[in-house]
């Protein structure tokens, strides 16, 4: 029987995550995410349904959008199948999706709302919770959880079928342990098949975390030192709470001076479920929650909080238009003294994006504009090093634009036999 793969999304791409394999004629979909682009937002679901009119199986591997931001949709598509996924990811899933579904709205009037939430809510309800290494049984294929490091709950998927065939599906992963999750294990057994995320294979960015946290405290110290004020726009799920710990630890270690530090955004609601996930104390003395004022409107509470705290910790990460952190930074723009410290990928529609590689647009901040560069994601060594480790007959990278060597890449609707 012909075992197949098809990216319907996030192959040549990052967003709109989603992969179809049929393995023995059993039918698995991994992800469903969306793109941050309004005309397609969603992986090619009807070229999905012309291939497999039914799916005995949905696994979404982490809770960022681009892995699970078009799940309501997808269920609603295969009300039958059941879905897989970590408790933690099932936690934060629902909160991320429901806020896509919020941002689009915004942009997209058009969107029945309330119909894409009964939706979520009837996916939600179908999502059977597992632990890593937990086995879920298909058939006759056997798929395995693994730790993918990157964000919390984030899995990798082992994939067994056949006499011992099997597939080892990295999703988002990362090697290098951070503050909040460990780093990736990989399975012991042997690999044929590795299908790879590629965010950063193509390029030749390398991440050493130690260098980046020192940096990133000197900047600190500088802005604080001349009494400016920052800001630090995140994403809501994973940074936030990797920059928290990281100033937390500033403060204890005296790397950093002591500073009021408040969380803002939807970074706020994904950090009170983090600290419960985690069973450990995200806010503390310093760092809190940004407090919510009666009678006064968002920019004025915004005003006030930079006005009460030294630094502000808010998404989203890209200075998006009429976000909070676009809010906060349209304040800080004005004063020489402050500092916006960027620390993760920006899209070129986005403000920050613009902010920092565009002349008019930055001539207009006198606040000083910082980049410092973390990451959730395998640099090109690390992702050589688990191609080195599995030893796979075949790599196929997927998530990722591919650059010169695209040998081994995974395009959109491409068909891929093994
Ligand atoms: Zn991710
Ligand atoms: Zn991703």
């Amino acid at each position: 029987m012909e075992n197949l793969l098809i990216p319907i999304g996030g192959g040549n791409e990052i967003g709109a995550s989603s992969y179809l394999y049929i393995v023995d004629g059993v039918k698995i979909l991994v992800d469903s995410g969306i793109r941050f682009n309004v005309k397609e937002p969603y992986p090619d679901f009807e070229l999905l349904k012309s291939i497999a009119p039914e799916l005995d199986a949905i696994f979404i591997t982490h809770a960022h959008v681009d892995h699970c931001g078009s799940l309501h949709i997808l269920s609603s598509l295969y009300p039958e199948t059941p879905i897989y996924t970590t408790h933690e990811t099932a936690q934060l899933l629902s909160l991320m999706v429901e806020d896509a579904i919020k941002v689009r709205y915004i942009k997209e009037k058009s969107l029945d709302e309330w119909r894409e939430y009964r939706l979520l809510d009837e996916a939600l309800a179908r999502i059977e919770r597992r632990e890593f290494f937990d086995t879920v049984t298909i058939k006759d294929v056997e798929i395995q959880l693994f730790p993918a490091g990157h964000i919390l709950g984030a899995a990798s998927l082992l994939i067994k079928y056949g006499e011992s065939r099997s597939i080892y599906h990295t999703g988002d992963i990362s090697l290098q342990s951070q503050s909040t999750v460990g780093s990736a294990e990989l399975p012991n057994s042997k690999v044929d098949l590795l299908v790879t995320e590629s965010t950063y294979y193509y390029s030749d960015r390398r991440f050493n975390r130690e260098k980046a946290v020192e940096e990133f405290y000197e900047t600190v110290v500088r802005v604080i030192e001349r009494k400016g004020k920052i800001l630090i726009p995140v994403f809501a799920l994973g940074r936030a709470q990797e920059i928290i710990l990281l100033l937390t630890e500033g403060m204890r270690l005296e790397k950093i001076p002591p500073m009021t530090v408040y969380v803002d955004g939807l970074a706020r609601e994904v950090s009170n479920i983090y600290e419960n996930l985690l069973n450990r104390r995200l806010f503390n003395y310093y760092v809190q929650p940004a407090p919510t004022y009666e009678g006064l409107d968002f920019k004025e509470a915004c005003e006030e909080n930079l006005r009460e705290a030294d630094c502000i910790i808010s998404t989203s990460g890209m200075l998006m238009e009429g976000t909070p952190s676009y809010v906060y930074a349209s304040f800080l723009a004005k004063n020489g003294k402050s500092a916006i410290i960027f620390s993760g990928y920006m899209v070129e529609e986005s403000f920050g994006y613009r902010l920092l590689n565009d002349r008019e647009t930055f001539k207009s901040f006198k606040c000083k504009l910082k980049k410092h560069h973390f990451s959730a994601h395998s640099d090109r060594d690390e992702l050589r090093e688990i191609v080195e480790r599995l030893f796979p007959e075949k790599v196929i990278f997927v998530h990722g634009y591919p650059g010169k060597e695209v040998k081994y890449h995974g395009f959109n609707r491409e068909v891929i036999r093994f």
